[in-house]
């Protein structure tokens, strides 16, 4: 059984200009201790499936059906008092703007202590802040006692990244979810915080699924990857089956917009955008953008195993890269 697992995840949103159907049916999976990517352009849907996974759209007019099971437990019909047995505890989250999501008008330890005490890993605030020094310390914060009593705007961002990979890993859950970590700061900042999310999720045997729009960041980071195209998965495989044999023409088109270092080949933007979700192209929703689109591409595409791990949603699945 695998720890979290997506099944036909659709979500919409009743909006004046119509209904929005943004994702698709969403297939995904993460087995325990492993590294997963979701990756896509901006707007193709990943941040809103690691909304759907969290169960934060719960409050929203987002209508979603399917399966989300987190360790054979659905969690789309899960209560408040089931989520918060969950989120924090056994599911921590790294968001994209560290300055953001600390709460500017408590100190930082503060708010550390709270989720540890929620987690059930002290009952004390005393026992709390031993568990905190430790724990940043463990992220190479060399003076911890100076971080647990400064604001979050005292703080710089690769420090409050830090803050916040320590405060997702805690409690010692078994899957953090990062949606585009440290993408809000400088690349240095970036790197400290894929390479620390590495170590410590391999200490704890964490899984990490990871949402980016950077292949870079997909490359250094995950064992495996989710393509993402306008709501729905078009490929997956593990990540130098991804590089070195993509299938699916958004991945190629994805890969040949990178730039290269050594400046053998300009990079070639995607023409087009992603579709508005109101008015979603039908079948294949890449056919607009699509160098190979052709009458079928009308249906929605079949999804063709092409061994292992490596799928495509594709009526070209063997197409010559
Ligand atoms: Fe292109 Fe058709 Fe494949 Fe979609 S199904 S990616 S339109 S060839």
């Amino acid at each position: 059984m695998a720890l979290l697992e997506t099944t036909d995840l659709h979500v919409r949103f009743e909006l004046f200009e119509g209904m929005s159907h943004v994702l698709n049916g969403v297939n995904l999976k993460v087995e325990r201790g492993e590294r997963v990517a979701v990756v896509g352009e901006s707007g193709c849907g990943k941040s809103l499936t690691a909304r759907a996974v969290l169960g934060l759209l719960r409050h929203t007019n987002a209508q979603i059906d399917g399966s989300v099971r987190f360790d054979g437990s659905e969690l789309l019909s899960l209560s408040e008092r089931g989520w918060r047995s969950i989120r924090g505890r056994r599911i921590g989250m790294i968001f994209q703007d560290p300055t953001a999501a600390l709460n500017p008008t408590f100190t930082v330890g503060d708010q550390l202590f709270k989720v540890i005490i929620r987690g059930g890993r002290a009952r004390t605030k005393r026992r709390a802040r031993e568990i905190a020094r430790e724990a940043l310390r463990h992220t190479a914060i060399a003076d911890p006692d100076r971080v647990l009593n400064a604001y979050p705007f005292q703080l710089s961002g690769g420090l409050a990244q830090r803050v916040l990979i320590t405060m997702a890993l805690v409690n010692e859950p078994e899957l953090v979810l990062a949606d585009e970590p440290g993408s809000a700061l400088d690349v240095t900042v970036q790197e400290q915080t894929l390479r620390l999310m590495r170590a410590l999720g391999d200490e704890l045997g964490a899984a990490v699924l990871i949402i980016t729009h950077n292949l870079g960041v997909v490359r250094e980071f995950a064992q495996r990857v989710y393509v993402m195209y306008a709501g729905s998965i078009v490929e997956e495989a593990d990540v130098d089956t991804l590089f070195h044999a993509p299938r699916h023409p958004y991945t190629r088109a994805l890969l040949e917009a990178v730039p290269r270092l050594t400046g053998e080949m300009l990079p070639q933007p995607i023409e087009g955008v992603v579709p508005d979700y109101t008015a979603a192209p039908v079948g294949c929703r890449f056919h607009p953008r699509c160098p190979h689109a052709q009458p079928a591409c009308q249906e929605p595409p079949p999804v063709v195993d092409l061994g292992g791990g490596h799928r495509v949603a594709c009526v070209l699945p063997e197409a010559a890269p």
